[in-house]
């Protein structure tokens, strides 16, 4: 019995290998990783972790026992190196070929790396791993000034912890906003206000020209415009892209992503694809997305076990988001990109707002800050396609609840 292959022991992968014995499923089930050690949480490495609220035992996902007892062969510390889509098979950096009745790829993204002038320089950190978090969070102690490079998520969660242990921080973003591939302007203005009211300096449509150094160490980062920054770390968070290595060079068709159709399977009989890696057409948007997040990657992984085992119905969850900055919670349900309108409710200039955004008068995506209430109706409108009306929506008084 070959059973069932993972690659990936990120929250898509284990949420794969989770399902399939929740479910009953009593074939082999193998799950590799190229990182050590057992499975962890990647959201707190950015929050709790980094502030040192958390220690690296509460990231752990789930112990050692409950893969024995649920006899799933964990494989850490083990990079596949290639892939025989005819002769079902996977090659492993140790050597072994493992073969299987059925793949899943679940590899998840890699960092986008910075190519200037001292990138390469010690100080100049990246954060997507347990082993990039703790090296960063051993260098915190001994830095008092930090520049962040990217205006995205990561870069602002890391701006927030480093501004909480009483850093000195500068974010330098390339985009004309804060947030820009992710929030509307209300919200990426609240976030920005945020970060300045707790005293980091924001500097958006910066153009870097490269890094200093001294002895091998960053000292600083200068821009096109000859502004420099001093620096006694700096952390690049530019993002990610789905690493597709190995499906591609399996021949997988792959396009900013693996390609898969709503079941999850990719153009490879036999072979699925789940969480950051994988694109495919969300029957709710009628477009090809590739989302990045825990809710997708839990949900999807879900998924594509339930097609391993012969469910038929379409993936078409409801994206949601959500980040944690000083004691900000920001939440996202749906994806807001083309939206035609913004409607607010609540006061956009206090604590506790949401931004309701429409596309020809559909309801595409609601983000709220400090409204959790407001974001499980967003979740729940959105997946039963009910778009409150533009006044429904700005009143506070209409309870949202009543239309579903
Ligand atoms: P990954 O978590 O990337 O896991 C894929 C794994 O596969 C990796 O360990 C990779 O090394 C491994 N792999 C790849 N290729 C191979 C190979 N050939 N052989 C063996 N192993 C391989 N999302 C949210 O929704 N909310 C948040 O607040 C949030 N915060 C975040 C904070 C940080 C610091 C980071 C980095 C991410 C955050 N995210 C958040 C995003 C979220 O963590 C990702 O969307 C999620 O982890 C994706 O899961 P995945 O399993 O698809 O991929």
């Amino acid at each position: 019995d070959a059973g069932i292959v993972i690659v990936g022991c990120g929250h898509a992968g284990l949420s794969t290998a989770e399902t399939l014995r929740r479910r009953g499923y009593r074939g082999r089930v193998r799950l590799i990783g190229d990182e050590a050690g057992l499975p962890y949480q990647r959201p707190p490495l950015s929050k709790q972790f980094l502030k040192g609220e958390w220690d690296q035992s509460r990231l752990i996902q789930r112990n050692a026992e409950f893969y024995v007892k649920h006899d799933i062969e964990l494989i850490p510390g083990q990079m596949a190196t290639s892939l025989d889509v005819g002769g079902r098979s996977l090659a492993l950096e140790s050597g072994e070929r493992l073969t299987w009745d059925n793949l899943v790829l679940a590899t998840g993204a890699k960092l986008k790396r910075l190519q200037v002038s001292g990138a390469d320089a010690a100080g100049v950190y990246y954060l997507r791993t347990l082993a990039q978090a703790k090296a960063l969070r051993a260098a915190l102690s001994g830095a008092t000034q930090i520049v962040v490079i990217g205006g995205g998520f990561i870069g602002l969660e890391a701006a927030a912890a480093f501004v909480d242990a009483g850093k000195s921080v500068c974010i330098l973003n390339g985009a004309d906003s804060l947030l820009p591939r992710a929030a509307s302007g209300p919200v990426a203005r609240h976030m920005a206000g945020l970060h300045l009211g707790r005293g980091a300096q924001v500097e958006n449509a910066i153009e870097l020209a490269g890094f200093d150094t001294q002895g091998g160490r960053v000292s600083g980062v200068t821009l096109r415009d000859g502004r420099s920054f001093p620096a006694d770390i700096v952390l690049v968070g530019i993002g990610v892209e789905p690493d597709t290595e190995l499906a591609q060079t399996a021949g997988l068709k792959c396009k900013d992503g693996i390609l898969i159709d709503e079941q999850c399977r990719t153009s490879a009989p036999d072979i699925l694809a789940a969480g950051d890696c994988a694109r495919f057409r969300h029957p709710l948007y009628h477009r090809l997305v590739r989302l990045e997040s825990i809710q997708n990657a839990i949900e999807q992984g879900k998924h594509a076990a339930g097609t391993l085992l012969g469910d038929t119905d379409p993936y078409r969850a409801v994206p949601w988001f959500w980040s944690d900055q000083y004691d900000t919670k920001l939440q996202i349900a749906g994806l807001a990109d083309g939206h035609d309108l913004e409607v607010i409710r609540g006061d956009e200039q206090g604590e506790r707002f949401s931004v309701f955004c429409y596309a020809r008068r559909r309801l595409l995506a609601v983000e709220s800050i400090n409204a959790p209430a407001d974001h499980m109706i967003a979740r729940r409108l959105i997946q039963s396609g009910i778009s409150p009306t533009a006044d429904d929506a700005a009143n506070p008084d209409f309870n949202l609840r009543d239309l579903l």
